[in-house]
């Protein structure tokens, strides 16, 4: 089975600095079910095309699987393997490439970075789903598709199509995110993973999909099929993923234009451009003057609560303001940009979050006078920690949400009980809301533990108050519809004098 990696960047013969393989060599790797070869059968200035040829030992496939292989069947020894570009071609990708899909490239580490125009190439590859699934796996990732059925016999035509799949990608991808498509999506399209699915699998396929796979149409089907339908592991990765990022409803709205909002962040800046560089699909080009105005005005859901947050604080006039559950660091990467929020605090539960934050805040690159304002740290809503207190507001951000009910308790103690903030924001989705969702079924996101409705999140924050000696006022965020009121709702706490 053969897959061919080609690019036309100029120089095209960098691709062997990239994949960490000579373009003069022919290089041997052994597997434990057969072996890998990495040659090129071209490379000059303007094309590169690096090959990996996996030759499968039936044998010692079989021999390879644990004691614990699920079943023994002599389908075992006369299978597809050999020939089509399977589960296996992914494992021996993963480790012939190790380095170059981790993106490291101590010889060029500008290129390992930039996006370069490549073709992949898999002329046999097992596709349940056929074509189309391919299509809808790689094209939201920004590849241009090639699918084409095989027929089962060239002889005979009438007998129709084969399971197999000649595949074309095109595109202007970063190489490493390139190779962690293919690791992930070549075991979700063969969807037979033979060998015995470890739980590490899930942190495999965390690593793999970063920067892509949160935001993937598709990623209960990936989930699920990559995990080989073990839906215990698969309801833990989506949970993971789901901790990356709440971007299920910006999903769902309308792609629209956003006004240029009025202080770019830095963490904005870097946002934007790894979406367009790693994630973001082709946007389709709408010709200006058939953009409705209204809608060129609408800005997406996340801005409009995070201005709707950044001014409720400044209208209370916090100095101090610490973010709970503070995600990829989006808030906190706007309050740094006001020198009005002199101290800034982040926490949030998820260590993974809190690396894309601090990737995302350049703090290895910020500058002294502002890194000094800013305390990032990992920790539990449902812990009492010291590190919360001091803080004129405190903000949870779509957060309580992700929280079980029966844990919401001891996040109120935790909250409003020990850091006891002057005020707290906390902003949920209002369920009544989602009816104007065409193409939502169920809760947001996969993640959510539940979504109130106006009079739910009202009980609750009503009941909070009292139990804890603040006053509570409400505010909508976003668009407020007459009927169902607004996509967002907003809590604004603040203690009273005597607690
Ligand atoms: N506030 C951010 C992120 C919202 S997603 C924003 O609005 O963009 C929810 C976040 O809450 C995730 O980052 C998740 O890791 C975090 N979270 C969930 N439960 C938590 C807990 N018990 N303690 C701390 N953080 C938690």
């Amino acid at each position: 089975m053969l897959l061919t990696i080609t690019t036309t960047a100029n120089p095209a013969t960098d691709l062997g600095f990239l994949l960490h393989k000579h373009p003069e060599r022919v290089q041997e790797f052994s597997q434990s079910f057969g072996t890998a070869t990495v040659f090129y059968p071209e490379a000059d200035d303007r094309r590169c095309t690096a090959a990996l040829m996996l030759e499968v030992d039936p044998i010692a496939l079989v021999r390879s699987r644990g004691k614990g292989s699920p079943d023994f069947s002599l389908s075992q020894y006369v299978n597809d393997r050999p020939y089509a570009a399977s589960s296996l071609l992914a494992v021996a990708l993963g480790s012939v490439f190790r380095t170059a899909r981790a993106g490291r490239c101590a010889a060029r580490p500008e290129l390992a970075g930039a996006a370069l125009p490549l073709e992949l190439r898999l002329p046999a590859l097992p596709c349940r789903g056929g074509p189309d699934l391919a299509r809808r796996l790689f094209e939201p990732l920004g590849w241009e598709v090639g699918a084409q059925a095989l027929p089962l016999d060239d002889g005979f035509p009438e007998w129709g199509d084969s399971r197999y799949v000649r595949l074309d990608l095109r595109g202007t991808v970063r190489l490493a995110d390139a190779l962690n498509h293919l690791y992930v999506l070549l075991p979700v399209l063969d969807d037979g993973k033979h060998y015995w699915i470890a739980p590490d699998e899930v942190d495999k396929l965390i690593r793999a999909g970063a920067g892509w796979l949160h935001g993937h149409p598709e990623r209960g089907l990936i989930t699920r099929r990559y995990l080989g339908r073990r839906w215990s592991l698969a309801r833990t990765a989506l949970a993971r993923l789901a901790e990356l990022g709440d971007e299920t409803e910006e999903q769902l709205e309308p792609a629209v234009e956003e006004d240029a909002p009025p202080e770019e962040t830095a963490a904005d800046e870097v946002a934007a451009a790894e979406a367009e560089a790693h994630t973001a699909p082709p946007e389709e080009v709408v010709p200006e003057e058939v953009v409705p105005e209204e809608v060129v005005k609408v800005k997406p859901l996340n801005v409009r609560r995070r201005e709707a947050v950044l001014a409720m604080l400044a209208e209370l006039g916090a100095v101090s303001v610490i973010d709970l559950g503070c995600g990829q660091g989006d808030l906190v990467g706007a309050l740094l940009a006001q020198p009005r929020f002199a101290k800034v605090g982040g926490m949030d539960v998820s260590s993974m979050a809190l690396t894309i934050a601090a990737r995302k805040l350049r703090l290895d690159r910020m500058p002294d006078s502002r890194r000094a304002r800013l305390t990032l740290f990992q920790g539990a809503l449902t812990y009492t920690d010291r590190r919360l207190s001091g803080y004129d507001a405190a903000v949870l951000m779509e957060v309580i949400e992700h929280v079980d009910p029966p844990r919401l308790a001891a996040l109120e103690r935790v909250v409003f009980g020990h850091a006891k903030p002057g005020h707290v924001l906390v902003t949920t989705p209002n369920i009544e809301y989602n009816v104007r969702y065409e193409f939502l079924t169920g809760l947001r996101h996969p993640d959510h533990r539940f979504e109130w409705t106006r009079a739910e999140f009202a009980a609750w924050a009503t009941g909070v108050a009292g139990r804890y000696g603040y006053q509570v006022a409400f505010e909508p965020v976003g668009e407020d519809d007459p009927e169902v009121g607004p996509p967002t709702q907003m809590g604004v706490f603040t203690r009273d004098q005597r607690s």
